[in-house]
């Protein structure tokens, strides 16, 4: 690589006000400053490490490409290589799973996989997972360590509470690695000279993050948070339902925990060898912190665990993690654990690519623009159009034109991201919808809006995991005199019997009456702003929405039954729209009221 396209990531810096942090930063500057041609040097790079490809071969085998001058090459390859979906990938993946080692998709051999969270699209896909995809990731994390030092800085020497889980690995027929991208990532080289580098060590050891059962490994993340809590700096996960779902187990687990601090012992329920020597090596009786946490537990109690966070970690600086898009559902319970403590969202990716960094961690998670780093891949950006003139719902219709490069796209504009990456995958469409909010010199500030799949459909109505999101948070906002929230929530759309209709399930905390409910359910269903759905619904061909109200601990079922199919708590994000006969099975089992709206008699 030409030095400006590279940050060296030997220089690691996770949060010290070092001079690490202001060459990464100057760096950034500099390839964003000229983003625009920056692009067309990777677009190079990774075309010419790659030329010969089997994948490649039939749109350019014919040219000489390792001649061609950057910006040639960039016109030719937008408009001789076709847009791809990750589908038209799946057979040469196979391939190379099956343990094909001809270059199919790049040069250097791929001997590792990585497997998407496929929660949303309810299908795991497997993803080229190379060095280069573990140094991206240190350099995206120190990156926003840096923009984060300078608005919260921490101590150097002090503790990260990580609530961070290694999904299962395994090896495929040809004898390739297989595993979520994290947990190749905590694996890598990448991830100790992060923790080295910075002197900011994780409480656990990697005999928990790697130990296989979340539910063991969130006992003794807390636990261990819990004994290291003076000097823990910050929260962190990959995405906040993580973090969410660890402080609702904590309020069951607490007590457990406590004694295990005072008595220096490990609860029996964590039963996994490795992980228990390596907690019990670390941890003595401590009955005085015992004492103090069990204290303010019992306060914490009295008032819901409202303010849980600084009120057990003194020192906490802020809480990190993925809170935007899908996430987004879950901040109203964090903000009432953190209290005022600085919620920063973490930066924007997929398993495919880092795609951009939280260059501004003092805005709100509502307001945040992801700028892109121009050096991870080569974007295109299509621009999507609203078929119908001020309508307001996400979904109605998108109309596409040609995709464009990253230095032409417009402010207030929304797209699809389309990546060429370094790890074989050529124009492949994301299937991710942002709208570009600004920029950071050369280069595109992202608002990440939605998934663009459509999520409820049943005729002409068009709803995504946006709207339905928003419908949620109207109909629960009647919840919130009564002190009772909404835990989590899917949908599914019923067509079973004619005319189909939506139903929602929640799950609440809380005592709520049935006639609230049933108030709830009418007003999601007027809701929705889609015009095909408020059409659908006023001539009957979609009828009267329908809340089902599921036991307590049902989405806990519905983690463990993704859990049990491979998926990594680190990276899951609860499905807001199934068809899945095995989730199907558990919402059914486990709804206990059935309410169905009256609008629209
Ligand atoms: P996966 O590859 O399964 O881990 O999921 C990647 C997807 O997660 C992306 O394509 C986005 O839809 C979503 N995602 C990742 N980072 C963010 C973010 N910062 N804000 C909102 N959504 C995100």
């Amino acid at each position: 690589m030409e030095p400006v396209l590279s940050h060296d990531n030997s220089s690691g810096s996770h949060g010290s006000n070092s001079n690490d942090g202001h060459d990464i930063i100057g760096w950034f500057e500099d390839v964003t400053e000229k983003a625009g041609s920056v692009q067309t040097q990777i677009l190079s790079q990774i075309l010419k490490q790659n030329h010969g490809v089997e994948y490649l071969d039939k749109w350019l085998g014919r040219f000489n490409i390792l001649d061609m001058d950057a910006c040639a090459l960039e016109s030719l390859f937008t408009s001789v290589v076709p847009l791809a979906s990750h589908e038209d990938f799946e057979p040469f993946i196979q391939r190379i799973a099956d343990g094909d080692t001809t270059p199919l998709l790049t040069r250097q051999p791929i001997t590792t996989l990585s497997l998407s969270s496929g929660t949303t699209e309810g299908k795991q896909k497997l993803v080229p997972f190379t060095r280069h995809s573990a140094q991206t990731t240190l350099q995206v994390f120190t990156l926003s360590a840096a923009y984060r030092s300078r608005v919260y800085p921490i101590r150097e020497g002090g503790r990260i509470l990580e609530f961070i889980y290694s999904s299962n690995q395994f090896q495929t027929k040809g004898g390739l690695r297989v595993g979520t991208a994290t947990t190749h990532y905590y694996a890598s080289q990448e991830f100790k000279i992060k923790q080295e580098k910075t002197k900011s060590f994780t409480c656990s050891p990697d005999e928990v993050i790697s130990g296989g059962d979340y539910r063991q490994a969130t006992y003794c993340h807390l636990l261990l948070g819990l004994y290291f809590s003076d000097q823990v700096e910050f929260i962190t996960s990959a995405f906040v339902f993580s973090i969410v779902q660890a402080f609702r187990s904590f309020e069951e687990l607490w007590r457990d925990i406590c004694n295990d601090i005072k008595e220096g012992s490990l609860n029996s329920r964590i039963n996994v060898p490795k992980m228990r020597k390596a907690v019990l090596n670390l941890i003595s009786p401590n009955s005085s912190l015992a004492l103090r946490v069990g204290a303010a537990c019992l306060e914490l109690e009295e008032v819901n665990w409202s303010g849980l966070i600084p009120k057990l970690w003194p020192n906490v600086k802020y809480v990190y993690s993925i809170m935007t898009g899908s996430m987004q559902p879950y901040l109203r319970k964090l903000r009432h654990y953190a209290d005022e403590l600085p919620l920063v969202t973490a930066d924007y990716g997929s398993t495919e690519s880092w795609i951009g960094v939280n260059a501004d961690p003092s805005l709100p998670p509502e307001n945040v623009t992801y700028a892109v780093v121009p050096t991870f891949s080569y974007f295109e950006f299509i621009p999507l159009h609203r078929q119908k003139q001020g309508c307001t719902s996400f979904a109605d219709d998108f109309m596409e034109d040609l995709p464009i490069p990253l230095s032409q796209v417009k402010a207030g504009q929304e797209y699809e991201i389309v990546l060429t990456t370094f790890t074989g995958l050529y124009r492949c469409r994301l299937g991710d919808v942002v709208e570009v909010g600004g920029f950071h010199r050369g280069t595109p500030k992202l608002n990440f809006i939605c998934r663009r799949k459509l999520i409820l459909t049943i005729n002409i109505d068009k709803n995504t995991e946006k709207d339905l999101q928003r419908v949620v948070e109207r109909g629960s906002e009647l919840l919130n005199k009564e002190e009772a929230e909404v835990v989590d929530f899917t949908s599914y759309a019923d067509v079973s019997k004619p005319p189909g209709h939506y139903v929602i399930y929640w799950e609440i905390k809380g005592k709520v009456d049935d006639e609230l409910l049933h108030k709830c359910c009418t007003q999601m269903d007027v809701s929705f702003v889609d015009h095909g759905y408020v059409v659908s619904r006023k001539t009957h061909s979609i009828g009267p929405l329908e809340l089902r109200l599921v036991k307590p601990g049902t989405f806990k079922r519905i983690l463990d039954h993704f859990v049990a199919s491979g998926a990594a708590l680190g990276q899951f994000k609860t499905p807001r729209c199934t068809s899945n006969p095995g989730l199907l099975t558990i919402l059914s089992a486990s709804t206990i009221r059935t309410f169905r709206s009256t609008a629209y008699a």
